[in-house]
């Protein structure tokens, strides 16, 4: 049958090393680091018309040749994908940017962003032959996963610490997953789901630890190239957990400039947005290293920020660098005052780790960082609902 797929191998983002997409692939065992999928961009240079996609059915599966699921009939998808991009222009007065962008990714099935990483990994794992799965999540990677493995008849575990919101927890019993609350936090919960694959075969599809989440969370870099008429925006803010949206984007605008698609070369300086209670990349990238430490005893409001240690660390500062981009932490009184402002001045009810970006960006115009006539993109995650108990 034809592939609809241009994925031609994998990659380790440390020592180059190839693997085939064709076996179940997690990570480089030997530099403990992730895989990046690989695709045959000259071929799709050839072969397809960028503003073709616009006219294909809507959503994150008009982009096929560059997701890595090679027959259609192993897509799982509950519609997820082009979101909203939302012009605020009243916050964009007052902060004298008059090119200032939210996309909503609160919009999505599930009610968050994580609906895409999963659509793509749970698509992967079905057309891989892979009966079940296991995760750890604070937040909302849990729900996503629990939709997603259910429609396609998959089977999911998902341990998951006991100060996770209600809301999140529901998501994943009332969708089938089955549910185990654990002390501690997401790094607890990752010893779980370790052991779990260890001793009874659970594909783990932590952060990272397989190839194809960060490719479903790509097609946001895809979506903003097509919406800015293939002209990228200067400056894009983005609240960095794992670190999935923030190395997908940069890979789909490295990819879109190999495509020949982009009208300039100039790509967006990427800023990663953490809370000051958990801010283990900002600290890294202030001190100047390559790697990040665990960060102990964290903590925030915004739980899909609550990542002590990302197992993406390397390649989060290294793409933050490479985009000449920046890295700054913000309290969570900072967060909930922007989280006010959002919903009173742009009747966009965020999440925490949304309004965390209304933050970051409120600082980088303080000190000059951001330009009045650049054009600039926060991105709220998840929808506020998620968030009331
Ligand atoms: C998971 C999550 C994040 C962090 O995303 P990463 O791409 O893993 O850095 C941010 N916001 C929300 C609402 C999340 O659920
Ligand atoms: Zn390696």
């Amino acid at each position: 049958m034809k592939k609809i797929s241009y994925l031609t191998d994998l990659t380790c983002s440390v020592c180059s090393k190839s693997f085939d997409p064709h076996q179940i692939q997690t990570y480089c065992h030997e530099c403990n680091a992730p895989l990046l999928a690989n695709y045959d961009l000259q071929a799709i240079r050839k072969k397809l018309d960028r503003d073709e996609l616009f006219l294909r059915p809507k959503g994150m599966w008009r982009w096929t040749e560059l997701l890595p699921v090679y027959q259609r009939e192993n897509i799982v998808s509950l519609g997820e994908g082009d979101t909203p991009l939302l012009q605020l222009g009243n916050l964009g007065k007052r902060l004298g940017l008059p090119n200032l962008y939210l996309k909503d990714e609160g919009q999505n099935p599930t009610g968050s962003f994580k609906a895409r990483g999963l659509s793509a990994s749970v698509s992967k794992a079905k057309e891989l032959g892979i009966g079940k799965i296991v995760m750890p999540s604070a937040g909302n990677a849990g729900g996503a996963l629990a939709a997603y493995a259910t429609r396609a008849e998959l089977k999911s575990l998902i341990f998951m610490p006991k100060s996770t919101p209600l809301a999140n927890i529901a998501e994943c019993k009332i969708t089938g997953a089955r549910v185990e609350l654990v002390e501690g936090l997401i790094n607890e919960a990752g010893k779980y789901a370790q052991q779990a694959e260890d001793s009874e075969g659970w594909f783990n599809m932590s952060t990272f630890k397989e190839p194809y989440r960060v490719e479903g969370k790509k097609i946001m870099g895809y979506e903003i190239a097509e919406s800015f008429a293939w002209r990228l925006p200067d400056v894009i803010i983005y609240p960095t957990g794992g670190g999935t949206g923030l190395v997908g984007m940069w890979k789909a605008f490295l990819e879109l400039r190999a495509l020949g698609w982009l009208e300039s070369d100039v790509l967006p300086r990427m800023v990663t947005v953490q809370a000051d209670g958990c801010a283990p990349i900002v600290k890294a990238f202030q001190d100047g290293r390559q790697t990040s430490e665990l960060w102990e005893n964290a903590h925030t409001i915004a739980t899909g920020l609550c990542v002590p240690q990302s197992f993406a660390d390397r390649l989060i500062l290294r793409d933050i660098r490479a985009s000449q981009g920046n890295a700054i932490s913000v309290s969570d009184d900072e967060i909930t005052t922007s989280r006010q402002r959002l919903a009173e001045q742009e009747g966009i009810f965020s999440c925490p780790e949304g309004a965390a970006t209304l933050a970051g960006l409120e600082k980088l115009v303080k000190a000059g960082w951001i330009d009045q006539n650049e054009t600039a993109i926060l991105f709220n995650t998840g929808s506020g609902l998620k968030y009331i108990c």
